[in-house]
Formats: C-alpha cells, sequence, structure tokens
C-alpha cells in the first residue's frame, strides 16, 4: 500500500495551490462585497479570464478526453486539485468540461452539444427534479408524448442547478408510462429556443437554482440523449459521476475554516489568556482536524476506486454522506470559535455555513446515502471490512 502522492500529482496539486493563492484568493474581499450587495460575486468575464490564464497554464477540461483537448485526469487527481479549489469560497472552475452523459451524444449532436459546451460557448443543465420527485427520482411525471417524427414534452422541473443561465436542457421524461424508471423515461436535449421557460429560486446560498416549465415543448426525435427508455441509467450516471467531488471540495473549505480558527484563537484573549490555551477550543481543533483527516482517505479512496474501475458506488456514497454531516459541523464550530464576529457578514463563515448546508441536501441527501450504505451491506453488495475485504 502506497499513500504517498505520485511526483506528477504533487506538481500537478501544487500548481493549483499556488493558482488559488495566487489569483483566487485575492477577489475574495471583492466577491464577499458584491455578494452582500445582492450581486453575482465572481462575474463571468472575471471566471472567463481565470479560466484563461489556467489554460494558458495547460489547465483546461480536467477530466475532458484529450481527444477533446482536455487533461483527462483521473479522479484522485482531480479529488486532490477539488479540495485545492474548496480552500476559496470564489466559485472557480476550470474550463473545457461538459457533463459526463453528453459523451454518449450522436456525431451530430457533440457538435451540437458537447463540443460547444466544453469550449465554453453554450450551457447546460440537468433537469431530473420535479415538485414531486425527488430523493424518489423514479417518481418523476413529465411527460413526452410520440408525434409523428417529434416528441411533446410537458410537465415541471425545478431546482435545477444554471436551470436561468442554460441555453440547452438535459431533461428527463417518461415516455413509456408502464415500464417507468425501467426503460420508459428517455433524456432529451431541448434549446431554450424549442421554448421552456425558467424561474430562478431564491435559496439561502449565494446564487439560486431555478425550476423550468415545459408546457408542450416539441423538439424532433433526433433530440434523444442515448436511447429512448434509457434515460434513468443516465440521470443515475449523471448523479454518480461526483459524489466524491463534492465532499472532496467541502474538504477545502473544512482546512481552511480550522485554519482560521487557530489564528483566531491564538490572538483572542479573554481572561487573560488566548482561548486557544482553552480545552474547550482545542477539542474543537482537534476534533476538526481529526474529521477532516478521516474525510480526505474516504474521499481518496473514492477516487481510488472509481480509476481502479472498481464498484465505488459504497465508497462515495460514505464520503458523501461523511463529507456533509462533518463539513457542516466544521463550519458550525469554527463559527463558535469567531463568537460574535462569526455570526458577521464581515467573516465569509457564515457564508460558507449556508453553502456548505446543501452538500447535505443536493446530489443525494444524507437520508438517501444512508439508505444507499445500509441497503448495500444488508443485501450483501458490500461489506463492512470495506473495498479490502
Ligand atoms: C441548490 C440545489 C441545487 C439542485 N440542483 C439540481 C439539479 O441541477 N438538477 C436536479 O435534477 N436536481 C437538483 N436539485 C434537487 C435535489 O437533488 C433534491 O432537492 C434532492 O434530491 C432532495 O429531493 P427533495 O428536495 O424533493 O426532498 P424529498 O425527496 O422530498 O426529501 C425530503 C426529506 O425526506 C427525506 N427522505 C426522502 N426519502 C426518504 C427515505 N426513503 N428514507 C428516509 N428519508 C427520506 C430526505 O432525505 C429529506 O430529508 C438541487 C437542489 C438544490 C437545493
Amino acid at each position: 500500500m502506497d499513500l504517498e502522492l505520485t511526483g506528477e500529482e504533487r506538481e500537478i496539486r501544487d500548481w493549483v495551490r499556488t493558482f488559488v493563492r495566487r489569483e483566487i484568493m485575492p477577489m475574495e474581499p471583492e466577491v464577499l462585497a458584491r455578494e452582500r450587495r445582492g450581486e453575482r460575486g465572481l462575474r463571468p468575464d472575471e471566471l472567463t479570464s481565470l479560466q484563461r490564464k489556467a489554460k494558458d497554464a495547460g489547465f483546461f477540461g480536467i477530466q475532458t478526453p484529450e481527444a477533446y483537448g482536455g487533461m483527462a485526469l483521473g479522479a484522485v487527481m482531480t479529488a486532490l486539485i477539488e479540495m485545492e479549489l474548496g480552500r476559496s469560497f470564489v466559485q472557480f472552475r476550470f474550463g473545457g468540461d461538459a457533463d459526463n452523459i453528453l459523451y454518449v451524444a450522436n456525431d451530430e449532436q457533440r457538435a451540437t452539444y458537447l463540443v460547444p459546451t466544453i469550449n465554453g460557448e453554450r450551457k447546460s443543465c440537468f433537469a431530473i427534479t420535479e415538485p414531486g420527485a425527488g430523493s424518489d427520482a423514479r417518481a418523476i411525471r413529465t411527460t413526452a408524448r410520440r408525434d409523428g417524427d417529434e416528441w411533446v414534452i410537458r410537465g415541471e422541473k425545478t431546482f435545477i442547478t444554471g436551470g436561468d443561465e442554460a441555453d440547452f436542457v438535459m431533461v428527463f421524461a417518461v415516455t413509456d408510462r408502464e415500464k417507468g424508471a425501467d426503460g420508459g423515461v428517455t433524456c432529451f436535449l431541448v434549446d431554450r429556443e424549442r421554448g421552456w421557460h425558467s424561474r430562478p429560486i431564491d435559496t439561502m446560498g449565494e446564487w439560486g437554482p431555478a425550476s423550468l416549465v415545459f408546457d408542450d415543448v416539441r423538439v424532433p426525435h433526433s433530440s434523444i440523449l442515448g436511447e429512448e427508455g434509457n434515460g434513468f441509467e443516465l440521470a443515475m450516471r449523471w448523479i454518480g459521476k461526483g459524489r466524491y467531488l463534492l465532499p472532496a471540495r467541502a474538504l477545502g473549505a473544512c482546512e481552511r475554516l480550522v485554519e482560521m480558527g487557530m489564528d483566531h484563537a491564538r490572538t483572542r484573549v479573554t481572561f487573560s489568556k488566548p482561548i486557544a490555551e482553552r480545552q474547550a477550543i482545542q477539542w474543537m481543533i482537534a476534533d476538526s482536524a481529526v474529521e477532516i483527516e478521516a474525510l480526505r482517505w474516504l474521499v481518496l479512496s473514492a477516487a481510488w476506486q472509481v480509476d481502479r474501475g472498481l464498484d465505488s458506488r459504497q465508497a462515495q456514497s460514505m464520503a458523501k454522506l461523511y463529507g456533509g454531516v462533518k463539513a457542516n459541523e466544521i463550519v458550525d464550530r469554527v463559527l463558535q470559535m469567531h463568537g460574535g464576529m462569526g455570526y458577521t457578514r464581515e467573516l465569509p463563515i457564515e457564508r460558507w455555513y449556508r453553502e456548505l448546508r446543501l452538500l447535505r441536501i443536493y446530489e443525494g441527501t444524507d437520508e438517501i446515502q444512508r439508505r444507499t450504505i445500509a441497503r448495500n451491506l444488508l443485501r450483501g453488495h458490500a461489506s463492512v471490512r470495506g473495498h479490502l475485504g
């Protein structure tokens, strides 16, 4: 067993670490000030400019295949990169990325959707959740009815990330009611010009998702992504892709938060002593550090299994669950260590507090991860001994 990074992994990680420190963190005060005024923190032109700088250094399409100009990095490397990016709350991401399921597109769809998305010319969104179907995604009711060479889509989607900005949607609709999720759900690629409407949803985060309405939106048969009836499988593939990456990003935030907490504890004096000398504060630091370390290995173990082509679903669910729960506990502790200042909007802690809360909800809630983990164990698909057996 080798728990060391390779020279290349270290080099790439260090480059990202420096990029975050030199290019992203200096933007934090301005981003925070804008968000406080209700504006978008990182403007699109600033994101593009940062992405261009990164691209000039070779950082483009982290997991995108080389055939599309990407770096085709593995899961462990990507997780390490996300950990570094997570150290800032500025919503930066490298350019050159596209949804994993767009790669099943046919040649024409690749030219219309996949390639422009990778090049940053088009924006996608992924829409399965509905007002009546979230955790229970099999219960979706949006329908697509065949009419000659067209399909007519009718229904409502909700909580769609990027739904108000996207110019096309990967929307999941029931095409065979009897089969339902077992072969009766189909994914359609639908341009906004076809007539779907979006409305932003205000959330406790800094920028919200949107609800999408499809009021008899007509699309040609050629809009189907993949095959008719295999939509549910595609949806699960999309959701499954990033389960280890969300906690990786949260882990970076936790590291930074605990560092902030320690800086504060060393200098904040009460009753003639820095609070860092109090056991109550030391225990908060110690517990957080242990949990961060445990999370690091859950994330890396899940990513390692992805790279090895193993069935990583159990490990990914564990990383997502633990990351969501622990990141929320850690940000709460760090806020507590800062006392009244932690509760103010002068510091970004309350911002992280609100943002990290989402991790326990989207892409499978805590409860759904627990359900998956327990079912895998009870049915014998996974062992409490983990992947080492
Ligand atoms: C900011 C944000 C962005 C999102 N982005 C997207 C997106 O881009 N695309 C998309 O399609 N969706 C997106 N979602 C939707 C998200 O995936 C769902 O909100 C999530 O799956 C939970 O579904 P729900 O909100 O309907 O809650 P429900 O499914 O109604 O669950 C309510 C509560 O009941 C619990 N629960 C449900 N079933 C069980 C069970 N069997 N056992 C125990 N407890 C259970 C849940 O864990 C939860 O605590 C987003 C959501 C948010 C908030």
